[in-house]
């Protein structure tokens, strides 16, 4: 078993500002994210379920038949809003579908997929109702705004003596996978499923993945 921090640690090292990131701090930008994710997800336990809590935002779930491949990018769920408050989300049922198929040790069919990916984009809709667009309705679910903006932000270098900062964007993407995975009742933080695909496809040895499970587990727990 692959623990939340070290998939976490995956989805933090795919940041562009990863390499800013204090090496005892890691702990703190995987901790945090998804100790949020999860605080969201029992907050809304009561509401009924993924598809109550879209009708009830109204959210527009728009399913694509073709996979959402992008200049050789491919992606399995989207999220629009509106500026009036209104949100659509575009599952691409192609990509989801191949993902659920190379699940590998923890199976997840079709449709539990899709209901992932929903829980997924929903916690974003959280972020962006809580910060954006203020949402009464949403507040006692999720009020901490975007988790990239509610983090300490990492310094960057300076430029012309001037100080600047920047949030590590990812801190959303693992607080969403916790956000998830709480809400759905699954073993594993669902990024496991990015590699899993990947593994199947040839692009990823699994002796290399599970090197980097081990490496990461010990800079999770450096201080
Ligand atoms: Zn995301």
């Amino acid at each position: 078993m692959i623990s939340d921090e070290v998939l976490g640690m995956f989805e933090l090292s795919n940041d562009l500002l990863f390499g800013r990131i204090p090496e005892d701090k890691y702990r703190y930008y995987v901790e945090e994210p998804l100790r949020l994710g999860r605080e969201a997800a029992e907050k809304v336990k009561g509401a009924g379920g993924i598809f109550a809590l879209y009708e009830e935002a109204g959210i527009e779930i728009i399913y694509q038949e073709a996979s959402g491949e992008n200049y050789g990018v491919s992606f399995r769920a989207q999220s629009e809003y509106g500026k009036d408050g209104s949100a659509k989300v575009l599952m691409y049922k192609q990509s989801i579908a191949e993902l659920a198929k190379h699940s590998c040790d923890y199976v997840i069919g079709e449709e539990e997929a899709l209901a992932l990916h929903l829980a997924h984009e929903y916690f974003h809709y959280l972020e962006y109702h809580s910060s954006e667009i203020k949402d009464d309705r949403t507040q006692p679910y999720y009020s901490h705004g975007f988790v990239s903006d509610y983090l300490e932000p990492v310094q960057l270098v300076k430029l012309f003596g001037r100080r600047r900062q920047a949030g590590i964007l990812r801190c959303s993407e693992i607080a969403a996978h916790a956000f998830a995975k709480e809400m759905m009742g699954l073993e594993i933080l669902p990024n496991y499923y990015d590699y899993t695909w990947l593994m199947a496809g040839g692009k990823l040895r699994r002796e290399d993945f599970l090197e980097k499970a081990r490496q990461f587990e010990e800079m999770v727990r450096m201080r």
